[in-house]
């Protein structure tokens, strides 16, 4: 099929709620991509996030196929190794909790804004979220998503959420009633325009949750898994939720999503309360399992440091060429442009040059390489990027 024939049967028969660019992508391999024409691309936003360890992990294509021809699904009516060893690997590298496993971002934080619920006492129904967050597409998650741009066309949302400027302790005091069952933020906020959180503000969501009672809920979504140079952002600040929700990097490319929490508070999900079908299905959990595996062998926290600081160094470098830029943020492999003006023609420039970066919020690129990312493909990327801003 040519690369027109696809696009003609996707404008026939695929909803058209993405705004896709025109190319048909065929096979991916570490932080390459190729399209149906032959092009090779250099991959520096890998399925947005989801294939954090680059394209086709080779540790988690062998167990995918291993584990396919045992058991691809077993629903949760059983027991199953893939999901209990999962588990395991998660709590034991963050503060102990016990897991609930679904498939995507939405569904966990799903999971976790009715865990905080359940776990208070029903007078407790107010969610404290942050503008500029994104949380999902699910009508609880896009409600606790606080950017207009997301709630229109779909009002009246949830009862119940309150927004506050992110960073901004003096508007959490002030939005931190009695009714608060829970406060639901992400510690660099990605699709807002990786902003990082002050330590300060994740300190004081934690005081105040202490102190009402309520849940402090970190949606790790994309910030999980290692991409920070850590296995979860929450690290890099002395803080520990109560809860953490992941998935996006955690399936190496496999729908998997995650929601943990702390012992006592997972004990309110009795049988009943909430479920997922697909969730923790044995596929999924073997692929999970080899992406832990994956970048614990290859020493990839490390390596997004390491590359997270040469790759900020090289972008510094590029500012003082080019003026459109306006700072540079970050941590580790999770990096933010600031541009002075949008940043979509330069996505696109950057495409045509073999380039794959992504523009949020108008004005940021995301440059956000998988965690196998080499010194040579950053100096590729950064230099593709460099001649495609001396041209705008
Ligand atoms: C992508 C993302 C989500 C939503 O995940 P889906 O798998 O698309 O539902 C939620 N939170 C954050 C921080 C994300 O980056």
């Amino acid at each position: 099929m040519t690369t027109q024939e696809t696009i003609e049967l996707f404008n026939k028969h695929v909803i058209g709620n993405y705004g896709r660019l025109p190319r048909v992508m065929v096979k991916g391999e570490g932080c390459y991509l190729w399209d149906a024409d032959g092009n090779k691309i250099l991959d520096m936003f890998p399925g947005w996030a989801v294939s954090g360890i680059g394209h086709c992990p080779p540790k988690v294509v062998a167990a995918v196929r291993r584990q396919v021809g045992e058991l691809i699904h077993i629903d949760n009516t059983f027991y199953s190794e893939p999901q209990g060893r999962l588990a395991q690997m998660l709590s034991t590298r963050a503060f102990g909790g016990k897991c609930f496993f679904c498939n995507s971002g939405a569904e966990a934080n799903e999971a976790a804004l009715k865990l905080a619920r359940l776990y208070t006492p029903k007078e407790k129904y107010k969610f404290i979220t942050c503008e500029g967050s994104f949380h999902g597409r699910t009508f609880a998650t896009v409600t606790a998503t606080a950017q207009p741009k997301y709630h229109e066309g779909f009002l009246p949302l949830l009862p119940g959420f309150v927004y506050i400027p992110f960073n901004d302790v003096k508007a959490l005091e002030a939005a931190f009633t009695d009714e608060v069952a829970a406060v639901l933020v992400e510690p660099i906020q990605g699709e807002g325009g990786i902003n990082v959180a002050k330590p300060e503000f994740l300190q004081a969501i934690r005081r105040l949750c202490d102190e009402k009672g309520a849940v402090m809920i970190l949606d790790e979504v994309q910030t999980g898994m290692g991409r920070t140079g850590k296995w979860f952002g929450y690290q890099h600040f002395a803080v520990e939720p109560d809860i953490i929700t992941l998935a996006k990097t955690l399936g190496g490319g496999v729908a998997i999503g995650a929601m943990m929490a702390k012992p006592e508070i997972a004990a309110c999900l009795v049988p009943g309360k909430h479920a997922s079908t697909f969730g923790g299905n044995s596929l999924a959990c073997a692929a999970a399992i080899a992406t832990i595996e994956t970048i614990e062998e290859g020493k990839l926290l490390q390596h997004a440091v390491d590359m997270g600081r040469y790759t900020q160094d090289k972008l510094r470098t590029l500012k003082e060429k080019h003026s459109v830029i306006d700072h540079v943020r970050g941590i580790g492999l999770m990096i933010g442009i600031q541009l002075t003006s949008p940043g979509a023609p330069i996505v696109s420039k950057c495409l045509e040059k073999g380039l794959r970066i992504n523009c949020t919020h108008d004005t940021v690129i995301r440059f956000m390489p998988p965690m196998i990312v080499t010194k040579e493909q950053i100096d590729e990327a950064v230099s593709i990027l460099d001649s495609v801003l001396s041209e705008v």
